[in-house]
């Protein structure tokens, strides 16, 4: 596993060493429950309220208004379902896009079957909503909106401050994915009128595992797990200490470092792109080439088969991501690059690359000359 060349930072990222650093103790040492009134319990109580006021600090929430699960997609899960149900006596449609990840599309599909109905918008070629359709899908029935900040497929970043203007003129509750934006680009749920943001924080350095919510003060929602009254009585279980710790320690090292690392990434995609470009015949760039997420990429490269790319490109010790749903387990095209209008065929021809803080420029010229060799060879079969 030496010197893999990894190329799929929106899959997930390594965990940083001064976030394992900050996480270690509270494993075995300074191993107590928040909940015990003990000074070892009283120490986890302190760490876990730290890791709240670093979270809220960066997207300018108050602590209060943090909550902390398992990952994104109970965060997407928590937010729709819990503001969805409770919620339900103002109205029963919800507005999201046809390009959400699953955790918020799969959550809308279930609840369809719990009677609510649901709107999902068309994106242009760009991957962007119409926000004058957006507007005109409101109803007095609309109880909440779902709009993702950054798309994970395709990199395109939705006009999230209008959309949060639209929902408050309509008095609807907006709530956003922002799992790929999340220490990529900076969020002030205020200033854009965000009144629900997921987090994942695997996605910008910290471990698996640990999510983090954000519900503004005094926005009625629903638990959906029942048990003790931890976060507020609103997510039973005992809290995942170190998990927690590493989340607020990787968010306050990204949102510290942001301009920096935003640049480079910049710098290293463009980079990419043109040299893709430049190498390479019948190419086709998925998404918008500036409104995009600095790190990705997602061509699709005509008369090859993304799948099997990616696999010649593991065997060059290249770790990168196709057009399929999820990348693995199923044929399906993916039903972001069809959205955007691609055909099956172009879309199966998707090869997605994430870059991150370790990728050098000598990283993306044997990425380049790698991928100009296989795609030679897959066409020529
Ligand atoms: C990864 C991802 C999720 C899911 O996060 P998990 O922590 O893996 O559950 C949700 N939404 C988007 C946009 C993602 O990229």
């Amino acid at each position: 596993m030496n010197k893999i060349k990894y190329f799929d930072h929106a899959s997930t990222t390594p965990v940083k060493e001064e976030v394992l650093k900050e996480m270690i103790p509270y494993f075995n040492l300074e191993f107590g429950n928040p909940s015990s009134l003990y000074s070892i319990g009283r120490r986890n109580r302190r760490a876990v309220e730290e890791a709240r006021e670093k979270v809220a600090r960066a997207i300018n929430a108050k602590p209060n208004e943090i909550y902390f699960t398992s990952c994104g997609s109970e965060s997407d899960n928590l937010a729709i379902k819990g503001i969805a149900f409770e919620n339900k006596h103002k109205g029963n449609h919800i507005i999201t896009s046809k390009i959400e990840h699953p955790a918020v599309l799969n959550t809308c599909k279930m609840l369809e079957q719990e009677g609510f109905k649901v709107t999902y918008l068309d994106v242009n070629k760009k991957g962007l909503i119409d926000l004058k359709i957006l507007e005109e899908s409101i109803t007095d029935k609309t109880i909440l909106i779902s709009i993702m900040f950054a798309n994970n497929e395709i990199g395109t970043i939705q006009p999230i401050k209008e959309i949060g203007k639209i929902a408050k003129k309509h008095n609807i509750y907006f709530h956003t994915d922002a799992v790929q934006a999340m220490g990529n680009i900076k969020i002030d749920v205020n200033n854009m009128n965000i009144d629900s943001l997921s987090m994942s924080a695997h996605k910008f350095y910290g471990p698996k595992g640990v999510g983090a919510l954000y519900i503004r003060e005094g926005i009625p929602f629903k638990k959906l797990q029942d048990g003790g009254h931890q976060e507020k009585d609103k997510r039973a279980g005992t809290e995942n200490v170190p998990g927690i710790v590493g989340l607020g320690k990787a968010i306050e090292i990204a949102n510290n470092n942001i301009d920096r690392y935003n640049k480079k990434l910049v710098y290293l995609r463009d980079y990419y792109i043109n040299q893709v470009e430049e190498k390479i015949p019948d190419v086709k760039l998925n998404g918008d080439r500036v409104n995009r997420l600095p790190g990705n990429a997602n061509f699709s490269f005509k008369y090859v088969d993304g799948e099997e790319l990616l696999l010649d490109l593991d065997a060059k010790g290249i770790a990168a991501s196709s057009g399929s749903a999820c990348s693995s387990g199923t044929d399906a095209p993916s039903h972001v690059l069809l959205a955007i209008g691609l055909t099956a065929e172009t879309a199966k021809g998707a090869l997605r690359i994430t870059m991150g803080e370790e990728n050098t420029k000598e990283d993306i010229d044997y990425l380049v000359s790698t991928l100009t060799e296989i795609v030679r060879k897959i066409r020529k079969n």
